[in-house]
């Protein structure tokens, strides 16, 4: 395993260099103590944003024609640094989160495990999706040209580090490894939750670029508050797309400054999502106490904070559903409270909480019976119920509550359920429990969820992501800005290209992936066959 640096300096990392030209003011604070962390960060100037958008825009056109292996390369050396940081990190990542060393050393394994997996997509290198409309120059009544389609890199990327995955989604998480894998130079703005986590992957990241002897600009990470920082990063006309992942207020804002400027960008965001899950009875009659618990620890993983949580549920009223929530409020209340990434997100969890606790209407079924720690940003394991005529007249009961709670919905029949599910926005997961027989006789519910969701589950929970090429982790608006992109799997990599036509090149212009004799061996499309062979 590499040794990677692991001394933090408190200053942004603009290309291969060290800059804090405007000070330090920012620190990490330990959401279980209160405790400010040392170093204080960076609070990035107005030059070091040019500095940083004109090294990345220098950058893109000699990283784009990095080939496939080097990049490769690149990205695994990324991962070798990443794990080469040793406890260092998961102790700052655990200081800063308070997400517990199993979690960060399982997600610092997936973060790795993301990077190779980008690394050999590129390798085998068939993404590009190549397609060759050979030239007809016989064709009446007009000849057709050569067209030669696939997808290039867009240019420098944005990436926002998200809060709640302070490695897979955060400097050298998903996002970065896709964008890089596309070809494209790329810009973290650090979450201000975890700056020392993200100076630690920084280094990484800065190290690999390196090693790899990578163009100065391909890599550059920023500390400064969202507002402004980041405003000032998204404003910038040598950002050509932007990755983010956190509340529907910051994303939104993206999305609006990405339109209004003179040329507008694609915006990649993934904002709240409630998850809906729905218990059928044969489900509830089966296994409705597997379900419970199955629910509650689904509901209070990672204390609640995935942007996969199962927030709402919904179900038939009636003794099976009032023995499944006796199940699941008992629970419920043995959970322990936890501490939340940072204060600010715990207080707001508990203001979600006590609007749902004074809805009339609204019954709190249970709450975690051990009492919150005072002076940690604790929250406690919520259970709530209503009805759905509460449900579908309170927007409020239908919006994201982040952290460790759920609500469930008594429905009076299936027409109801229908109503309920018709009033849900975008989301990106809903599940459904039920029997074979149950799962076809539910189909118009089926394709309600359906409709609002980027991926359907059944007879599971929600949380839990797997990475991986069928993966999609996006959905209808506002859970994500894109309804067709994934910010997980391999199909992220497709948010950060677009598609060039050469039309009647030589074989001297077109890139290998385009040229007659295939030279690295990937899947085209040529005259409508999918085929590795030459032309
Ligand atoms: P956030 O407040 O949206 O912050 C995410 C990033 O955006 C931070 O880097 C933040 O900067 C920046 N930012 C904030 N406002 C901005 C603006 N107007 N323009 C540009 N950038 C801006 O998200 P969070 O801190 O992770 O959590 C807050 C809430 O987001 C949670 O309570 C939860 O509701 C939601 N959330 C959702 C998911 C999900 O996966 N769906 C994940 C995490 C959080 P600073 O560093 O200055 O804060």
């Amino acid at each position: 395993m590499m040794t990677t640096t692991t001394k933090m300096t408190g200053a942004n990392i603009i290309g291969l260099a060290f800059s804090d030209r405007n000070g330090r003011s920012l620190y990490g604070v330990n959401p279980a103590t209160g405790e400010r962390l040392e170093p204080a960060y960076a609070n990035a100037s107005p030059e070091e944003v040019e500095r940083a958008c004109a090294l990345a825009a220098q950058a893109a056109g000699d990283y784009a024609r990095r080939s496939p292996k080097d990049r490769a390369a690149f990205l695994r050396r990324i991962a070798e640094n990443l794990e080469g940081l040793g406890d260092v990190l998961i102790e700052r990542a655990d200081a800063e989160t308070a997400l517990g060393a199993t979690r960060l050393t399982g997600e610092r394994a997936r973060t790795a495990n993301q990077l190779r997996m980008f690394a050999d997509l590129i390798e085998e290198g068939s993404w590009v999706d190549a397609r060759i409309d050979t030239a007809l120059p016989d064709r009446k009544p007009l000849p057709r040209p050569d067209l030669r389609r696939m997808l290039m890199p867009i240019g420098p990327v944005l990436v926002f580090g998200a809060s709640n995955f302070p490695l897979a989604f955060s400097v050298c998480g998903g996002d970065t490894a896709s964008a890089l894998a596309a070809g494209c130079p790329v810009i973290v703005k650090a979450h201000s939750a975890h700056p020392g986590t993200s100076e630690l992957a920084g280094l990484a990241l800065m190290q690999a670029a390196r090693e790899c002897d990578m163009p100065e600009g391909v890599f550059s990470l920023l500390f400064g508050p969202g507002t402004q920082l980041g405003q000032a990063l998204a404003r910038d006309p040598r950002i050509c797309a932007i990755g983010f992942t956190g509340s529907l207020r910051a994303g939104r804002a993206l999305m609006d400054t990405a339109a209004a400027r003179p040329v507008p960008i694609p915006v990649y965001t993934e904002m709240g999502s409630v998850n809906p899950v729905v218990l059928l009875p044969g489900a509830l009659r089966e296994r409705g106490n597997a379900i419970a618990e199955g629910l509650v620890q689904s509901v209070t993983l990672g204390v609640g904070q995935f942007c996969t949580n199962p927030g709402v549920v919904i179900a038939e009223d009636g003794p099976l559903l009032d023995a499944f929530l006796a199940k699941a409020a008992a629970a419920m209340a043995t959970v322990k409270p936890a501490t939340m990434l940072y204060d600010a997100i715990c207080r707001s969890f508990h203001e979600g909480a006590q609007q749902f606790e004074k809805t009339p209407g609204v019954d709190v079924l249970a709450r975690s019976t051990a009492p919150v720690e005072p002076g940690k940003a604790q929250a406690p394991g919520m259970l709530f119920a209503t009805d759905a005529k509460t449900f579908l007249a309170t927007e409020r009961l239908r919006e994201e509550v982040f952290g460790p709670s759920t609500i469930v919905v008594r429905c009076s029949g299936r027409d109801e359920m229908e109503q309920v599910a018709r009033s849900w926005t975008g989301h990106l997961t809903a599940t459904v429990h039920g029997t074979d027989a149950e799962l076809a006789d539910y189909a118009a519910l089926i394709e309600i969820l359906r409709d609002r969701v980027g991926r359907l589950l059944f007879n599971g929970f929600p949380t839990g992501v797997e990475v991986s090429p069928a993966m999609n982790h996006g959905g209808p608006y506002p859970a994500a800005s894109s309804v067709r992109d994934t910010s997980v799997g391999t199909a992220a990599i497709l948010r950060f290209v677009r598609p060039i036509c050469y039309q009647n090149a030589p074989q001297s212009v077109l890139p290998e992936e385009l040229q007659d004799s295939n030279p690295r061996g990937i899947w085209r499309l040529v005259d409508g066959q999918l085929t590795q062979a030459a032309l």
